[in-house]
């Protein structure tokens, strides 16, 4: 009999679906692709073959039921369907587990039904999430579902930790308090983050910036995570892309009442037109670094901005764990903008941080130790896989791994 050892994950957005098809004995990944512009006039679906060909289909999809059938479609094409016995489950990434969902769940009625009921906490993902779960059940029944979700790393942080400082009644009424997102990205970087120094996480100190188009820290202590960045939505805390973080809630009264902003204007202001979009009309840290160099104010402010807040939560954070062993710095900005990790970390001595110039500027798809050797504290950039975190807890989930 064939052994089932192969992992789809899928990450359903508003509109595209990302998936990779892993296999769990050698880590390889036979396919994987994108379905974009799912529900608009022109659709495209992009799928790399196990021999590296990229096959790219231009054509609308509907919805999700449609782009979820076409991935299956080109799966099939490469010999790798959904009926395939080597297939042991389908990992969904799903932003919003509330406080309930702590741990990778085996996805059943009752369970969609609870992820349903946070879709008021995550309007922007739930939906296409529970979407996502619906067509892949249907398109194979019997087949284990596993939910991972990003809230669940944080559901450690204490209480102290969670609680915003308003009348407990009506924040639990409504579900508020802080969640944190990108769980699954601060587990799986702060467990190679101890891979790297040879340590057991059990007894490293972590923070991990996460600064990618969305950016969020944690602070992890013997890898547990104690507090992170992001709150009830993924909107407080660092300067983002296009998110302004942490912000005074003041300036949304007064947008509202002396601006005359609506609520809706104002979200959409704070969470797509802010951060460094919103500063100086890039959000790409590429672009703004370039600027930058060129002398340019509005972008060296953006750069300043970002940096500043990045200190902070650094500072906060390692008040917090009071013993920090280690930074590790990932995603898009945190592995491949130098600059960031050089300011963000500048002047630090005094805490035990120093960032060696020449290592990093290396550039790498490794994880590696930046920091000179006799910095206290490690610096390291630690490339995240979110994609390959949710398929090994899927696949430990199973009973498989
Ligand atoms: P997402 O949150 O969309 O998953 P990523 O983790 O892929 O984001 O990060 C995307 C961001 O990474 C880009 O917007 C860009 O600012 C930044 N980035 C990517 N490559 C570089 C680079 N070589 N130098 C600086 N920034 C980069």
């Amino acid at each position: 009999m064939t052994e089932a050892t192969r992992v789809l994950v899928l990450n359903a957005g508003s509109s595209s679906v990302k998936y990779q098809l892993i296999d769990m004995l050698d880590g390889t990944r036979p396919a994987a692709g994108l379905v974009e512009r799912i529900g608009e006039g022109s659709g495209r679906l992009k799928h790399t073959a196990p021999d590296g060909a990229v096959r790219e289909t231009m054509q609308p999809y509907p919805d999700h039921a449609a782009a979820l059938k076409a991935v299956a479609a080109e799966l099939a094409a490469d010999g790798l369907g959904l009926d395939s016995p080597e297939l042991a489950a389908i990992g969904h990434r799903v932003v919003h587990g509330g406080k309930r969902f702590t741990a990778p769940t085996l996805v059943t009625d009752e369970v969609l039904t609870e992820i349903r009921r946070l879709v008021p906490v995550a309007p922007l993902h739930n939906p296409a999430n529970i979407t996502g779960i619906e067509v892949a059940r249907a398109l194979r029944p019997d087949l284990p579902q596993v939910a991972v979700f990003d809230t669940a790393f944080h559901t450690t942080i204490p209480e102290h930790a969670a609680r915003y400082a308003i009348d407990p009644a009506i924040a639990d009424e409504h579900r508020v308090r802080r969640y944190g997102f990108h769980g699954t990205s601060h587990q799986y970087v702060a467990r190679a983050t101890a891979r790297l120094l040879g340590k057991d996480p059990a007894e490293l100190n972590v923070i991990v910036l996460h600064l990618g188009n969305g950016a969020s820290a944690s602070a992890v202590a013997g890898g547990v995570c104690v507090d992170t960045s992001m709150g009830l939505t993924p909107l407080e805390g660092l300067v983002m892309g296009t998110r302004s973080g942490d912000i005074d809630p003041g300036v949304i009264f007064h947008l509202n009442r002396v601006g005359g902003l609506s609520i809706d204007e104002i979200d959409d202001l704070l969470n797509r037109r802010s951060g460094l979009l919103g500063l100086c009309g890039d959000n790409d840290m590429r672009e703004i670094l370039r600027r930058a160099e060129e002398g340019d104010a509005a972008a060296e402010l953006a750069f300043r901005a970002y940096v500043h807040r990045l200190r902070k939560y650094l500072g906060g954070y390692y008040a917090v764990l009071g013993r920090v062993d280690a930074i590790a710095f990932t995603a898009g900005v945190g592995e491949n903008a130098a600059p960031v990790r050089a300011a963000a970390t500048v002047g630090l001595e005094e805490l035990g941080i120093a960032v060696d110039p020449e290592l990093n500027s290396v550039r790498s798809a490794e994880a590696r130790v930046i920091s000179p050797a006799y910095s206290r504290v490690t610096v390291a950039v630690v490339p995240t896989d979110e994609e390959l975190e949710i398929a090994q807890q899927a696949y430990a989930l199973v009973g498989a791994g």
